[in-house]
């Protein structure tokens, strides 16, 4: 069995106390390594590292093409150790491998190589002024930097914070939720090997304790945080002690919004990805199908018929469509939620069939019969569970989309061209696909509206969230400064 440890000022350490905790995998059960369990001690030492290496440089005052160059390199390596990171979230996390090596992982290559282009790219800006006067707007980089992310996309959510902060001169201490450490420990070692300088990137793994400790922490300049609401508003806490940035992208709702003129065919099969991929443990889950009143019945049924040719099995394993739940915590919740539906009046439209003896597998259901105001139809499960509801017209599908806490995404079908870019207008969401779903590039930036967020990850908007303004004016005549009676 593997043991790994923090990595701190360019070292794989253990806890200044000693303590581990294990990490499963969700498939079989079976213990797979044991990881240094984080506290405020560690996460101390972790954050005077990073304190360090941007002080000391030389991170923030390479050149920007030499920042660049050296996330370019982390991106080739990412790509040379593609099918062991692929197998790694596999293992720990549950996720179908093929997602992982076709999917997640493709993505944090671009990110880096992204992020690599950006820093000399990126110029402040002179306004005008008036004669004798001359300005600078520059952009710098915050400090310190605290990622603190979850573990349904551990190798990717950890990429995503760390290329940009990276990129504009931040040093970093990312600490990725306990069920899922190993990745997030293993790009900690590839920028190691890129030869970026120790203390640039710093690794703390542990839970909750871990994650409050660097939220309060003096010496954090700016936090990024993804995961569910309820935590992102106790880091909104936190950081308003010392009047700290926050980035948060949080939890959501997402409805697939499905008119009777779209290409049905098509459409099942979006419905089906965006409802049941990653076994419905992604933060844009289409986890609510609004659909046209006079196909909601049809449609549910064809839903039904492709749900029920999804592979669930062990992720290992590149047929998987969907793999088990993270652990016994989200297997419980999304039960409690099954029963809840079926309390609150929900009919089962369809349930899939579990075949495993072991592993936290949950099967497939769709709920028809659903009300708004269901608890089903407000709260997020974060598991394979849709919810169907159906509406009148375009004016009912806007606002039932809408009546959620929740604004993070949205799906739009229909062969209406005018009309699909009429509700990626009115639907309050950060994203809104058309025709499509669950779709990414790195230079697009992704954020949640409502109480899915605050600001953006992607794109150059990233880049500048994890960058200050300084304004610098400079007077280049000899007139002197008169107030007053003068000097
Ligand atoms: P979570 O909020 O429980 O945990 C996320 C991270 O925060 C973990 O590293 C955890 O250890 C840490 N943490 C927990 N309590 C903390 C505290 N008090 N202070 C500081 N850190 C703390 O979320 P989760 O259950 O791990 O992840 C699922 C949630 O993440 C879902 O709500 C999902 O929608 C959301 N998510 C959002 C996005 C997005 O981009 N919007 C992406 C992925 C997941």
């Amino acid at each position: 069995m593997q043991k790994r440890g923090h990595i701190i000022g360019g070292k794989e350490a253990p806890s200044v106390s000693g303590k581990t905790f294990a990490t499963t995998n969700p498939a079989t059960e079976e213990v797979i390594a044991e990881i240094a369990d984080g506290a405020a001690q560690d996460v101390d030492l972790a954050v005077a590292s990073a304190r360090k290496a941007y002080t000391e440089g030389p991170w923030r005052s390479l050149p920007p093409w030499e920042r660049g160059r050296l996330l370019a390199k982390v991106a080739e390596i990412i790509r040379r150790k593609s099918d062991e990171l692929a197998l790694l979230d596999a293992i720990d996390c549950g996720k179908p491998l093929k997602d992982n090596k076709y999917g997640d992982l493709p993505l944090c290559v671009r990110i880096f190589e992204y992020y690599g282009g950006v820093p000399d790219k990126y110029p402040g800006k002179v306004h005008p002024s008036e004669r004798g006067m001359f300005n600078l707007s520059i952009r710098e980089p915050y400090g310190v930097v605290a990622g603190i992310v979850p573990w349904n996309y551990p190798f990717l959510n950890s990429c995503i914070k760390l290329a940009p902060a990276l990129a504009a001169g931040n040093t970093v201490v990312l600490k990725m939720a306990e069920q899922t450490p190993l990745s997030t420990i293993e790009l900690g070692a590839i920028c190691l090997e890129a030869g970026i300088p120790p203390g640039v990137v710093n690794v703390v793994n542990g839970g909750r304790e871990a994650g409050a400790a660097l939220a309060q922490h003096p010496q954090i300049d700016k936090i990024s945080f993804t995961g569910s609401t309820a935590t992102g508003k106790a880091i909104l806490r936190a950081a308003a002690e010392r009047i700290l940035p926050v980035t948060l992208e949080l939890g959501g709702k997402s409805p697939s919004v499905v008119f009777a003129d779209a290409d049905l065919e098509q459409t099942v099969a979006g419905v089906l990805f965006s409802a049941f991929f990653n076994a419905g443990q992604i933060c844009t889950t289409g986890s609510r199908l609004l659909v046209e009143e006079s196909i909601a019945a049809e449609f549910t049924e064809r839903l039904a018929a492709a749900a029920a040719r999804l592979r669930i099995g062990d992720p290992v394993l590149e047929t998987t469509d969907l793999g088990p739940l993270v652990d016994k915590t989200q297997l419980a919740r999304v039960r409690q939620y099954v029963e809840l539906g079926k309390a609150e009046g929900a009919q089962v439209a369809y349930e899939g069939r579990i075949s495993a003896t072991r592993g936290y597998f949950v099967a497939p259901l769709i709920f028809s019969a659903v009300t708004p105001s269901m608890r089903i139809a407000q709260e997020e499960i974060f598991g394979p569970v849709l919810s169907v509801i159906p509406f009148q017209d375009e004016a009912d599908a806007v606002k039932k989309a809408n009546d959620v806490a929740y604004g993070l995404a949205a799906s739009v079908w229909t062969s209406n061209f005018g009309r699909a870019l009429r509700m990626a207008q009115a639907i309050e969401a950060g994203s809104v696909w058309m025709n499509t779903v669950e779709y990414w590039e790195p230079s697009v930036p992704y954020g949640g509206q409502k109480q899915s967020g605050l600001g953006e990850d992607f794109g150059l908007e990233a880049y500048h969230t994890y960058t200050k303004a300084k304004s610098i004016f400079m007077n280049y005549t000899s007139s002197k400064l008169t107030w007053g009676a003068g000097t």
